[in-house]
């Protein structure tokens, strides 16, 4: 009542005789009321009530009854379509579809019927009147059923599909013994076959209600003025059943205009209370999925109960027919589930891979974050603790980075952040790791990282900012320096937090003697002034020139000279191993012919190949007696440690497989898949045999070193039991220790070819 109360009331004062008075207070009314009184369909009470009072007084006055009320009809439904116009404009994002079908769906039904009387004055027969009123009204139904399936399933092919599979099912359990037993039998003798489609209307008129109640319960929050909705095309619906009865049994038409006037009236309630009706709470989605299982199941067993009585009644083609067609349906049904299902692991599965990265990425500059680097600095100096390998850390702040927010805008100032990533990828070496550490903060993690390499590196991130200008928008150019704190593993830090701590103290005395500088830390004057730094060489990479840097104030006192010398000498050693084998594991790559990525692919996995290993205990790793079962599956378990470890980072994930399979051998006995011959990447089987070089060539902790031509008769033996025979002879080409000579020979080869 009270949406009737406001309709009338809202339409009859506000829409019409307020426009007296509506300078005075329009302008007190906020925006929002302006906007409703423009949205809300005007004069639409105004006729309805018209339309009420014609329909009484036509009984009253005794008028020739059917033609006024006909009348009545057609204008009821005129109006009720034109307030559902209006009504699109305010229903809910939910309702919309089906809203925007109302309105043709009242112009068909009054086509349909103005088409009926338009024959019946042209003498046509009674049954092409009906069919005529008939294939008005079916369409009618039909675009309901299409809005409300829109309203359902939006734009999902899936869901259209088990939509229109449900709509099926409803219709069949509708159908079937609706037309058997109440149709068909007096089909013949009251106008035959062009009478069945106004006879068929209420079957697809019960598929269009059961859809939009669904829809209207999957929305949200549900309005007052769907269950209108819902109620008026129950009443148009009931109408069409009093049809049939007016047909098959000569029921009377008053009744039925009776029936559809008061759904047309029914939807003009609806429709002007769309929008500002009160809301019922939504049921839960998983509510919404009982009640369609179990609208389709009720039909399911509907269907099936009339095939069980047309068998019974010894109807076998009917029967028969039923059966098979519910089979189909459900079987569909089952089938786009699956389907379904499928398209929903697969979205997760991509969901949660993105989660992954987002995990370990910074979503402003798609660099690592500082999760990330802590991890990774933590499994760099466990694995560089076994090598003694060096590991650097450089900490760099812009400087003055403020007074680009100030000037420019938060924006600008993020976008001078992606370009400070882009330089800094740029600027580091393959393998090098860069993080947003924080706001403007970023680091750079060097494996293999000494003093020297430290300064070198950063020295070429200090000048790609020096030297390029920033490009703002609106032609703006502006310099960005940047100032950079240095620190080394095991020299400055015995630990990842430590580390980064040296690395932001010697950052602070950068800023504080003057910024776009480096200083290291350690070193009592260590800012590396732009002056003393070499000039790029020819190839455009800067290297460090020793003399300028064996004679500048940057050295480390005298005392400390000697020890850090012996301390590097002992890790070049080791840091030649990693880098040998990348470079091995390049140069093999290229002597099989293998394409620039592949090479590349190599070296990073041959970089990589042992990082399962960070996780192994020291006992097991640096253990000189044989090992126990137990302590075998450990060590077994590391290329599989190893590749998830790599493919968190999404750079390396293409290594994740080479990492994998580096223990597998070439005759199938190795581990962890024992996977044989091509069944094993390319990749990993020339990081097997470096590998295996590096370790024949190495102190270990179970055996000596081999010298060169033992470890070479080694490999030899192997062929084609651990070794790839292809990928020994590639290897054996060249002499271990000279690069450049293999690269020559290399060139050349390619050159001839
Ligand atoms: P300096 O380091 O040379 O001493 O001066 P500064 O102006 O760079 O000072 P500081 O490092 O303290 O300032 C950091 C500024 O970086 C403050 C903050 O507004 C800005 N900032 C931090 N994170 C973001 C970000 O994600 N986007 C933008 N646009 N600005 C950020
Ligand atoms: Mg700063
Ligand atoms: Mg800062």
């Amino acid at each position: 009542m009270d949406a009737w109360r406001w309709f009338v009331v809202t339409n009859a004062f506000h829409g019409r005789y307020s426009k007296r008075v509506m300078d005075a207070t329009a302008l007190q009314q906020g925006d929002e009321t302006r906007t409703r009184r423009r949205e809300a369909s005007p004069l639409v009470a105004e006729f309805a009530l018209l339309l009420v009072l014609a329909y009484v007084l036509s009984f009253w006055l005794g008028l020739n009854g059917s033609a006024v009320r006909e009348g009545v009809l057609l204008g009821a439904l005129v109006v009720a379509g034109y307030s559902a116009v209006f009504a699109t404009r305010r229903a809910s994002e939910s309702m919309r579809a089906i809203w925007r079908a109302v309105p043709i769906f009242c112009l068909l039904l009054v086509v349909g019927e103005a088409g009926r009387l338009l024959a019946g004055h042209l003498d046509v027969s009674m049954s092409s009147r009906w069919l005529v009123s008939g294939v008005f009204a079916l369409s009618a139904y039909s675009l309901l059923i299409l809005g409300a399936l829109r309203a359902l399933a939006g734009s999902s092919a899936i869901a259209w599909s088990l939509g229109l599979i449900d709509s099926a099912m409803i219709g069949l359990a509708a159908s079937a013994p609706w037309l058997e037993l109440a149709v068909l039998p007096r089909l013949g003798d009251n106008g035959g076959s062009a009478l069945l489609p106004q006879l068929v209307s209420p079957v697809i008129a019960v598929a269009a209600l059961l859809l939009i109640a669904l829809s209207s319960r999957a929305a949200l929050e549900t309005e007052i003025s769907s269950f209108v909705l819902v109620a008026a095309i129950g009443a148009v619906l009931a109408g069409d059943l009093l049809v049939c009865r007016h047909l098959l049994a000569n029921g009377s038409m008053a009744v039925i205009h009776g029936a559809v006037l008061g759904g047309a009236l029914l939807i003009v309630i609806a429709a002007e209370s769309t929008g500002r009706s009160g809301r019922v709470r939504g049921r839960s989605r998983y509510g919404l999925g009982v009640a369609r299982l179990a609208v389709v199941l009720g039909a399911f067993a509907v269907s099936l109960a009339y095939a069980g009585l047309a068998f019974q009644r010894g109807e076998q083609l009917a029967g028969f027919a039923v059966t098979s067609a519910v089979s189909v349906l459900l079987v569909l049904r089952l089938l786009v589930q699956v389907w379904e299902r499928h398209h929903h692991s697969a979205r997760l599965e991509e969901a949660l891979r993105e989660q992954e990265q987002l995990a370990v990425m910074d979503s402003l500059t798609g660099l690592y974050n500082r999760r990330f680097l802590d991890a990774e600095l933590k499994l760099e100096l466990d694995r560089s603790a076994r090598s003694q390998v060096p590991v650097g850390v450089l900490l760099c702040d812009l400087d003055h980075f403020k007074q680009i927010n100030d000037r420019y805008g938060h924006l600008v100032g993020d976008s001078v952040l992606r370009e400070v990533a882009r330089r800094l990828l740029n600027a580091v070496r393959n393998g090098d790791l860069v993080a947003r550490y924080g706001g403007e903060e970023f680091v750079v993690l060097l494996p293999d990282g000494g003093k020297e390499k430290l300064r070198e590196i950063g020295e070429r991130c200090r000048r790609a900012f020096e030297e390029v200008p920033f490009q703002l928008p609106h032609d703006h150019e502006v310099l960005v320096t940047i100032s950079i704190g240095g620190a080394c593993w095991p020299e400055d830090a015995n630990t990842p937090r430590e580390l980064v701590g040296a690395a932001d103290t010697a950052l602070y005395q950068a800023k504080a003697e003057g910024r776009n500088r480096i200083h290291l830390s350690g070193h009592a004057a260590g800012a590396v002034s732009p002056l003393l730094m070499p000039a790029p060489v020819s190839n455009g990479r800067f290297e460090y020139a020793p003399e300028a840097a064996s004679t500048s104030e940057l050295d480390p006192p005298p005392s400390e000279v000697g020890a850090l010398e012996a301390k590097l000498d002992s890790v070049e050693e080791v840091t030649d191993g990693v880098g040998q084998m990348e470079r091995w594991a390049t140069l093999v790559a290229r002597a099989l012919g293998l394409d620039e990525y592949a090479q590349r692919s190599c070296a990073l996995a041959a970089h990589y190949h042992d990082i399962g290993k960070s996780a192994i205990p020291e006992s097991i790793l640096g253990k000189r007696g044989p090992l126990s079962t137990i302590e075998w599956e450990v060590i077994r378990e590391h290329p599989e440690r190893g590749a998830a470890l790599v493919e968190l980072a999404p750079e390396l994930v293409s290594i994740g497989n080479i990492i994998r399979e580096h223990h597998e051998r070439f005759d199938g006995r190795g581990y962890p898949e024992g996977k044989m011959k091509e069944e094993i990447s390319t990749e990993a089987r020339i990081v097997a045999c470096c590998d295996a070089w590096m370790a024949m060539r190495s102190d270990r902790p179970y055996a000596g070193a081999k010298s060169a031509s033992e470890a070479r008769a080694e490999l030899l033996a192997g062929r084609g039991k651990q070794f790839d025979p292809e990928v020994v002879m590639a290897f054996l080409m060249f002499d271990e220790g000279d690069f450049e000579g293999a690269k020559r020979t290399l060139d050349g080869l390619s050159a001839r070819a």
